[in-house]
């Protein structure tokens, strides 16, 4: 059922369970799908008058409640342009709802460069911002040049360059900010020309790929991603997860120390003049690998993602959250931060 206002439908109880990618079972009272900024105003007209609003990408870094009381705003505006050029780099502007990993495969085409360690992360490019996506030793906001937003409290657009976002580690000022206050419309990444660009390859799993033995240029780096991410990762269309559930926690070095005297093999890397901890080799000595609580549970393979093995609901996953960071915490004395969004 729906009703109409100017160019935007309202859709009542919508169900989204095949909208979030830990395949929770969810409605939402309300729902808009933005197709193209020309419907700004009309949604606006419609979300102003909403205490509770939540904007929603491809569900990916979501854990959604069975019932959500307000106005969810589904962003799916397409389009890519070139805006400008030098000799060594391009400015690409991206609406928010492209597919994150088909506008990586797209740039990767035109011989625009830089994106390719960060090749198959699930999701919109208007929601990569938000948590500063990252992996493979390339973060979000080295890439941004500028994002555009309609600010849904003020009612007013607004263009932040990357200096203004306040990235940090899985962090952005998108994210600090009330839910439903800002729906980013579109991205601008600058990127290399072959000429200006430079590997990464911090990462032992991407050194060891078979498929930069022998060549190093920016396919193979993108192949050898794809590669070693399919053969970690559980793809959420077989098992439902919403990638790593924790962040890897970031702590002093006296800390660091305590630990690693009890635990030698502890995993960690320096991280601006602290370290950050794998939150996945904490989960699995602190004996949750593989191990399952009702319909949730750690994975098998990969100790840092939560996956749902059918039917289950936010209040299970929330109760397996808690039981893991108990231990972990019992443990190590180490908070462990969920990163994936808990919708209410
Ligand atoms: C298998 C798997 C692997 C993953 N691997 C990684 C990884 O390697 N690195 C990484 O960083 N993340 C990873 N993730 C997490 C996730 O893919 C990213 O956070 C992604 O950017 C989320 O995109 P989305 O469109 O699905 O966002 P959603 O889940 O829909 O939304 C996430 C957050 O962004 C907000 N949001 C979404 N769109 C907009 C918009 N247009 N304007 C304003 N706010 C918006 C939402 O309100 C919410 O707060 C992984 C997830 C999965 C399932």
């Amino acid at each position: 059922m729906f009703t109409e206002n100017r160019t935007v439908q309202v859709h009542h109880d919508y169900r989204l369970d095949t909208d979030n990618t830990l395949a929770l079972a969810s409605t939402a009272q309300r729902l808009v799908c933005l197709d193209q900024v020309s419907q700004i105003p009309a949604l606006q007209q419609i979300a102003q008058t909403e205490p509770s609003r939540w904007v929603l990408g491809g569900g990916s870094n979501m854990v959604l409640a069975p019932y959500i009381a307000g106005l969810v705003i589904k962003v799916q505006n397409r389009g890519i342009r070139l805006v400008s050029e030098t000799a060594t780099e391009v400015i690409v502007e991206a609406q928010a709802g492209e597919n994150w990993h088909r506008f990586v495969s797209f740039c990767l085409e035109q011989g625009w460069l830089g994106l390719e360690n960060l090749a198959l992360i699930p999701g919109t490019v208007g929601a990569a911002p938000v948590q500063n996506i990252g992996a493979y030793g390339v973060e979000l906001e080295q890439r941004v040049h500028s994002i555009q937003c309609w600010d849904l409290e003020r009612a007013q657009w607004q263009h932040y360059t990357a200096q203004q976002c306040e990235f940090a580690y899985r962090d952005s000022l998108f994210k600090r900010a009330g839910a439903g206050r800002y729906l980013i419309t579109a991205v601008q990444f600058i990127l290399s020309k072959a000429s200006g660009w430079q590997p990464v390859l911090r990462y032992p799993d991407l050194l060891q790929s078979p498929k930069l033995q022998h060549t190093i240029n920016a396919r193979a780096i993108f192949e050898a991603v794809i590669e070693v991410r399919q053969a970690k990762l559980p793809d959420p269309k077989q098992l439902a997860n919403a990638g790593s559930f924790f962040k890897n926690p970031v702590i002093s070095q006296a800390n660091y120390e305590r630990i690693r005297a009890q635990y030698p093999a502890v995993i960690a890397y320096p991280y601006e003049a602290q370290f950050k901890l794998a939150a996945g080799w904490l989960i699995e000595r602190a004996g949750w690998k593989g191990k399952q609580l009702g319909p949730v549970g750690m994975h098998v393979r990969q100790a840092l993602v939560l996956v749902n093995y059918g039917g289950a609901t936010a209040r299970e996953v929330a109760q397996l959250v808690e039981r893991v960071q108990a231990d972990v915490y019992d443990l190590f004395q180490v908070e462990l931060e969920q990163e994936p969004i808990t919708v209410t």
